[in-house]
This record gives structure tokens, C-alpha cells and sequence, in this order.
């Protein structure tokens, strides 16, 4: 690809989050919630697993454990028992349960708002964060940026870097503030439907002509 001017990017940027609008016009977060707390829990179970696997779950856990003094109160064993089909389960269930005594004695039980105050949680960086206003409260604070976002916005040319952080910080120069949830649900639908990690569908892709493809032929010929 020719070297490309910042202004290009992000008018090529402007094009795909138009096409991506188009082709996923429901896209969500598919990790089902009823509200923040729920999403919360989902989304700190969600690592390293898929999210039907946390939805089969929290669908068991979320009838049993109703507020952040539950999660807190729980024994561990118990807790413990309830996540382990997600995997890493004591350290789940312990970032949990610490993270529902500070969202106790912090926050009157109720999930914070800001990013500052999201982040100082047990098992919350930024990513759990933008997942969290963006979806339980309609913030757009940051762009999510999980496995499928990193690894696409590398093909699709938008960075160079492979820190999540600096990779969110090229995505937010160039993506609209008001699109910044969607346009990480998007891309994480295009990862799974359609740019998938190890066979990328160039040729049936609904923004092959906007992909200069960075990567993949060199990945695909290996
Ligand atoms: S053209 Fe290929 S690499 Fe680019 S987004 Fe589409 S599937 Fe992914």
C-alpha cells in the first residue's frame, strides 16, 4: 500500500464505519445483561472465554447473585464453583467478589460512571471500562479494543501498534466520538463473521475495497 496522508485515513475510516453501519445495522454487546452490575460480572468473566459460554453461566448466576453485597458476601468456594466453566475461575471469582466489596463500601453498591472510577477496580483495566459506559450507560469514553479489534485494525491499516492502549488511542484520532461503542461491536461482529484470525473472506468482504489487507497474505501463504 502507498503510503498513506493522516487526512486519507481518516476519510477511508469515515468510509468503513459508514459501510460497517450498513452491513451490522443490530450490532450489540452480545453478553447478556439486564444492567451495569450484570454487565460488569459478564464482562470480567467474558476473558478468555467466548461469550456464549459466559452467557450460558450468568444466566444460572444472575438468579442467584442480585447485587454487589451478594457477589461480596458470597463464600468463595461457592462463587468459585458457580464461574468455573469460564476458566481462570478462582481469579475470576476473586476479582469479583473484590471488586463488589469496593463497589459496596465505594460506590453504595452501584456501578460507577467514570473511567477513573472503573479502573480502580479489582479485574477492570479500560477495556472492561469502554465496555461498561459504552453499553450500560451510553458513554463514549474509549473504543473497546479485544482480540478481534486489535487484530483488525491492524489489516485494515488503522494502526501500527499492538499495545490495545495505543491501538485505542490511533482508533480514537480517526473514528467519530459518537461512534467510538459502536464502531468496536462492528468491528468485533466483522471479526467473527466474516475476518476471522486465521481465514480472513477477502474475497466476500463488504469492505475488501476499503482493507488494504495488511498482513493477511503473508499470514495466509505461511
Ligand atoms: S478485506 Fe479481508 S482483511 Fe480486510 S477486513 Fe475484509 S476480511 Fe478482513
Amino acid at each position: 500500500m502507498r503510503r498513506e496522508t493522516a487526512d486519507a485515513r481518516k476519510q477511508r475510516t469515515r468510509k468503513i464505519v459508514a459501510a460497517l453501519h450498513k452491513t451490522y445495522p443490530d450490532a450489540h454487546c452480545e453478553l447478556d445483561h439486564a444492567d451495569p452490575l450484570q454487565l460488569l460480572v459478564a464482562t470480567i468473566l467474558s476473558a478468555q472465554c467466548t461469550d456464549k459460554r459466559v452467557n450460558l453461566v450468568t444466566t444460572e448466576l444472575f438468579k442467584k447473585y442480585r447485587s454487589a453485597a451478594d457477589y461480596a458476601n458470597a463464600p468463595p468456594a461457592e462463587l468459585e464453583q458457580a464461574v468455573k466453566p469460564t476458566g481462570f475461575f478462582r481469579n475470576k471469582a476473586k476479582n469479583i467478589q473484590a471488586c463488589c466489596r469496593k463497589l459496596v463500601a465505594r460506590h453504595n453498591g452501584q456501578v460507577p460512571r467514570t473511567m477513573a472510577e472503573l479502573t480502580r477496580l479489582d479485574g477492570v483495566g479500560r477495556k472492561t471500562a469502554n465496555v461498561i459506559l459504552g453499553n450500560a450507560f451510553g458513554i463514549n469514553a474509549g473504543i473497546v479494543v479485544d482480540t478481534h479489534v486489535a487484530r483488525l485494525s491492524l489489516r485494515l491499516g488503522l494502526t501500527q501498534q499492538k499495545d490495545p492502549e495505543k491501538i485505542e488511542q490511533d482508533l480514537m484520532a480517526l473514528v467519530p466520538q459518537e461512534q467510538w461503542t459502536l464502531f468496536g461491536h462492528w468491528l468485533i461482529w466483522h471479526g467473527r463473521r466474516r475476518c476471522e484470525a486465521r481465514k480472513p473472506d477477502c474475497e466476500h468482504c463488504e469492505i475488501n475495497k476499503l482493507c488494504p489487507q495488511m498482513g493477511v497474505l503473508k499470514q495466509l501463504n505461511k
